[in-house]
């Protein structure tokens, strides 16, 4: 089978031939790949940033944004059978007997740092034809939403965020604001802002490029307000309740606070590289964030409850704006492609890699 392969240690991004995988448990499901979605965590393995093949690979099987189609069903699966559209889970579970959160099926707050992620760390990933999972870390898509649905993995982050944001804003016995601030314009920011919209968040979207950009364009499209950091300095920005950072900016994070209102939440996702040091009053920060109540949160990756909420929120910005969600991609290349998508800088919002 073809298959994007890096190799860390050869440092090479290349079309690889990779076996056929065969079902071998009961539980497993083999599925065709459909489509894989191509992202900056991608682009950053192809830069050899980070990335770790299977134990005896020489290779790792990049992809962690897929949407695939059952083919085969073990005889154990009970749910899913040919035919099936479905969104594999990105992480697995540790084997850690101690690890409370994998033993809850919660992988994304593995506290061991020995778990796999497809296409990421010690697990191959999706820029394949063929691929066999277990049962549990597929979820199943509607035919409606086959064309949008190589989109739900980036929103499951958002999903995650929104499910912790509730769980702490109900710290407070009063209704929190719902003035929301999203920064970066990049897919993952674009569908944040949307999924906040569809929660009726007054939503702004704040990132360097003018409002001239596609981006910029499919902000103002859904209803959110676009502003460009080059344009007006945060303090020009207004006052929020949340401030999602999907920049990955640690600088653009730390300037986003003067902007974040008593009670707000500032949630961070980016994954910046070490080394950005910033100057900054530590003495004005502490006192701000103790005065005003204010919380600080990361939050990486997602269970599968947020799967299943990420494919009922694609569904609802699916009716609410057909043409929108569908302006998110903006090229289907094959999978020869590869390189032109994951080593130079592409153009467009979302590229989408079709086997
Ligand atoms: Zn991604
Ligand atoms: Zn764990």
């Amino acid at each position: 089978m073809r298959a994007v392969g890096v190799s860390i240690a050869r440092r090479e991004v290349k079309l690889i031939d990779h076996p056929e995988p065969k079902l071998a448990r009961p539980d497993e499901v083999k599925i065709r790949i459909l489509e894989v979605g191509v992202c900056g965590t991608d682009r950053e393995i192809c830069e050899f940033k980070f990335g770790e093949p299977p134990a005896g690979s020489q290779h790792l099987v990049l992809g962690h944004e897929a949407l695939g189609e059952v083919v085969e069903a073990g005889s154990g699966v009970q749910s899913l059978k040919p035919g099936t559209l479905v969104v594999p889970m990105v992480r697995l579970p540790c084997e850690v007997a101690a690890c409370a959160p994998c033993r809850s099926d919660r992988q994304d707050f593995c506290g061991t740092d020995t778990f796999e992620e497809h296409g990421i760390r010690r697990s191959h990933g999706f820029m394949t034809e063929k691929v066999v999972e277990r049962e549990r870390f597929l979820v199943p898509v509607g035919p409606d939403l086959r064309e949008v649905a190589v989109l739900v993995e980036p929103l499951t982050i958002m999903d995650k965020a929104l499910r912790e944001l509730d769980a702490i804003q109900a710290r407070m016995p009063f209704a929190a604001g719902k003035r929301a601030l999203v920064l970066g314009a990049g897919p993952v920011g674009l569908l944040g802002a949307m999924a906040l919209l569809l929660r009726g968040y007054a939503t702004t979207v704040v990132a360097r490029s003018p409002g001239t950009t596609p981006n910029a364009k499919l902000a103002a499209a859904v209803g959110a307000r676009y502003v460009s950091s080059r344009e007006t300095p945060a303090g020009g920005w207004g006052e929020f309740d949340v401030i999602y950072e999907a920049a990955g900016s640690p600088a653009a994070a730390f300037e986003s606070l003067a902007a974040l209102a008593p009670n707000g939440v500032l949630i961070l996702t980016g994954v910046p590289g070490a080394g950005d040091f910033l100057n900054f009053d530590a003495g004005r920060f502490v006192r701000e964030v103790v005065l005003r109540n204010q919380l600080i949160v990361g939050t990486v990756n997602a269970g599968k409850a947020s799967f299943a909420g990420a494919i009922s929120s694609l569904g609802e910005m699916n009716r609410r704006w057909p043409a929108a969600l569908r302006g998110l991609i903006t090229g289907r290349h094959p999978l020869e492609s590869f390189g032109k998508l994951l080593l130079e800088r592409p153009e467009g919002i979302k590229s989408i890699l079709v086997l």
